[in-house]
């Protein structure tokens, strides 16, 4: 059969992930070094994995409602109250499968087909497919490593057209580590108002930012933002929960309404035993996390002086767990560079073209890695870039 003429045409046009395609080569392989995979290091804490044995052993296997157990909304709405300083009632508040599956709801409720929705590249692998997928048009902003690879509202503003709907950001920023600033977020929120469009932002990485000195802001708690953002948020980065697959929406009651709509009927709900232990992790699992944070900022330095000293220009970024060095003095395609690195070292790094076409010329590493194999990975990586 010609399975070519049988699958949607919206979903062939997607690509499939370059961090994908990159890591099938490293799988299987002995003795590699791996700064790929965007995810903690740390096993979810005990207390948290305790929570949820405890919800097993208590037979508690059922399906839950659509929207999430109430005490996890409540738990939710309370942490962000005062976390991104944003008040939700627990019926403005969606429990997802991820921010992944989040996004996705986000985008199928608020696109019509051809609409355009506006983000910041280099990003996250899935946005632009997520768009494409949900019939919308993706329009991707160029960020710069002279700006720190934040998003200016003179860049956005450029993008604008009377087909814009939505705008998306994800500050920290994957890959680049990018935070963005109250004055920044600010001339958004205002090109957001004057053009009436809602604001999607990702902020899965919000507790890893390594200046404690200011709070987080977060663009829905900018004046006149609430009842156009869409916060979304997790447990996978901050309390090491990747494997529990829980994420939430808040928003006002109907866009969560129109989100829960689309859930309901592909995913029902979220799996009650990670929501159980989102509870305990909001609960009794914010020391934690200050813990985690504390030993990534360590690795972020060490990467990067390292990184800098053998020539290879790296900004310290504010968040997230990745860092971006710039490769282009090399001469070498991200692409190329990333695939000798791989042969010649052992040390798998995803090449920046796989996060959009502005990563060209850069590297992404995470360094949610265990100290001494960054160690190893970084002299690995000098005796590379000596040799070029
Ligand atoms: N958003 C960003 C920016 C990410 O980097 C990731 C995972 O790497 C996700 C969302 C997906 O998170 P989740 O595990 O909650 O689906």
């Amino acid at each position: 059969m010609d399975y070519s003429r049988k699958i949607a045409r919206q979903v062939a046009a997607v690509p499939r992930s370059g961090i994908r395609d990159f890591f099938e080569l490293v799988q299987g392989r002995e003795g590699i070094i791996s700064l790929g995979v965007g995810e903690p290091d740390f096993v979810t804490p005990w207390n948290i994995r305790e929570a949820a044995i405890y919800s097993l052993e208590k037979g508690q296997t059922s399906y839950t409602s659509n929207l999430g157990l109430p005490q996890l909304r409540k738990s939710i709405a309370g942490y962000v109250r005062s976390f991104f300083g944003v008040s939700y009632d627990i019926g403005e508040v969606l429990v997802t499968v991820g921010v992944s599956e989040a996004i996705d709801l986000a985008l199928r409720a608020l696109i019509n087909p051809g609409e355009e929705v506006i983000y910041h590249e280099p990003c996250y692998v899935s946005y632009s497919p997520s768009i494409v997928m949900a019939y919308g048009k993706a329009v991707a902003v160029e960020t710069r490593k002279r700006d720190g690879f934040s998003l200016k509202p003179e860049a956005l503003e450029a993008a604008i057209t009377p087909q814009s709907r939505v705008v998306m950001l994800n500050f920290p920023t994957n890959p680049t580590g990018a935070t963005a600033s109250r004055e920044d977020l600010e001339g958004i929120a205002k090109l957001c108002i004057e053009h009436d469009l809602i604001v999607l932002t990702d902020e899965i990485y919000s507790e890893l930012r390594y200046d404690q000195s200011e709070a987080h802001v977060s663009i829905a708690s900018l004046p006149g933002m609430r009842e156009r953002t869409v916060l979304l948020h997790g447990f996978s980065k901050a309390f090491a929960m990747t494997g529990f697959r829980l994420g939430y929406a808040c928003a006002p009651q109907p866009i969560i309404e129109a989100m829960m709509k689309i859930h309901q009927y592909s995913m029902l709900c979220a799996p009650i035993t990670s929501q159980v232990a989102a509870i305990e992790a909001l609960e009794n699992g914010l020391s934690a996390v200050e813990d985690m944070r504390e030993s990534y900022r360590l690795r972020r330095d060490f990467l990067v002086k390292r990184l800098n000293e053998m020539g290879l220009s790296c900004h310290s970024p504010g968040g997230a767990f990745y860092v971006f060095p710039d490769i282009r003095e090399t001469g070498l395609s991200s692409k190329d560079f990333a695939m000798r690195l791989l042969e010649e070292e052992g040390v798998a790094a995803v090449p920046g073209s796989a996060f959009g076409a502005s990563g060209e010329g850069f590297l992404r590493c995470c360094y949610a890695t265990a100290f001494e194999d960054l160690q190893v990975a970084m002299d690995k990586m000098q005796a590379f870039v000596g040799r070029l």
